[in-house]
Parts: C-alpha cells; sequence; structure tokens
C-alpha cells in the first residue's frame, strides 16, 4: 500500500499539480487502512477540512483513481469500495466483516489468462479478481464469541 509520500510522488510523477486541497485529501486518504466508502472519506474530511466541496472531493477520487493511487474494490456482500492503491500488477484479499484489504503481489492465473487471451484473439488485456472471506482476526473473534454464547 502506497505511504502518503508515494502517492505525492505518483501524482506529480504524471505531471499533476497538487494544489492545497488535493494534497488534504491525500493525507485523509493515507489514514485508511482498510476498504472506505464515498461517504466515510466526505465524512473524514469534512472534520478537518470544512472548506473542500463535494464536487472537489468527487474531481479528486476520479483523478487518484486513474492514476492508481486509489484502487475501486468490488465487493459481493456489500457496496463497492475504495482502498489505497499499489503499483505493479496484484489482486486482492478482502475481509467481509472488517473491511480490511490485502493487496496480494503474484498474479496465480497469469499463464492461464495468457493462453486463453491468445486463444481468443484478444491483446491488451486486464483482469482482476477479489477473494473476499473473513480474516484471521475475524475467524478468531468470532470463534471466541460462539463459544461464551455456548457456555464453554
Ligand atoms: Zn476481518
Ligand atoms: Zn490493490
Ligand atoms: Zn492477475
Amino acid at each position: 500500500m502506497y505511504s502518503i509520500d508515494e502517492m505525492r510522488r505518483t501524482v506529480e510523477r504524471y505531471g499533476v499539480r497538487l494544489t492545497p486541497q488535493r494534497k488534504a485529501i491525500l493525507e485523509v486518504l493515507s489514514n485508511f487502512t482498510g476498504i472506505f466508502s464515498v461517504v466515510d472519506l466526505q465524512k473524514t474530511l469534512t472534520r478537518s477540512h470544512p472548506d473542500i466541496g463535494r464536487a472537489t472531493l468527487f474531481r479528486a477520487i476520479d483523478l487518484y483513481v486513474r492514476l492508481g493511487v486509489l484502487e475501486k474494490v468490488h465487493r459481493e456482500s456489500a457496496e463497492d469500495g475504495y482502498i489505497v492503491g499499489m503499483t505493479g500488477h496484484h489482486h486482492h484479499l478482502i475481509c467481509r466483516r472488517c473491511g480490511e484489504v490485502r493487496h496480494i503481489d503474484l498474479c496465480p492465473i497469469q499463464e492461464e489468462v495468457e493462453e486463453l487471451v491468445k486463444k481468443e484473439g484478444y491483446s491488451d488485456t486486464i483482469h482482476r479478481f477479489e477473494i473476499e472471506g473473513l480474516c484471521a482476526k475475524c475467524r478468531i473473534g468470532l470463534e471466541r464469541q460462539k463459544s461464551k454464547t455456548q457456555g464453554v
């Protein structure tokens, strides 16, 4: 996951000017460790920067997704959300309970995808897949809860 400095560098590498407002939004973003919604972001931002309007925030989100600083994550169990991005091709493990997201820095399906793409005559493809489940912490927490209610 990008640190605030890496986010800043990435944006500047694309020749995008970091206005004070965009900088403030980046700072707020860097505080999120898991998945978040636009509403979460808006709430946090309003606390520290009530002057930044909705339109500015939405434009910044669009920009950051395009630059890869932010990634949109699809979820089966809840609405789509955002996470702080990472460089390079990777996949995601998402906890459906606490919203933790891990970037998995390897592609277990690379060869199969390449073969399929070639066979179908496609080129310049991108693919993504995300795995949703319970993280170890949540699983242990749930097991504890269960054993408590059962009086064990
Ligand atoms: Zn979890
Ligand atoms: Zn990612
Ligand atoms: Zn892949």
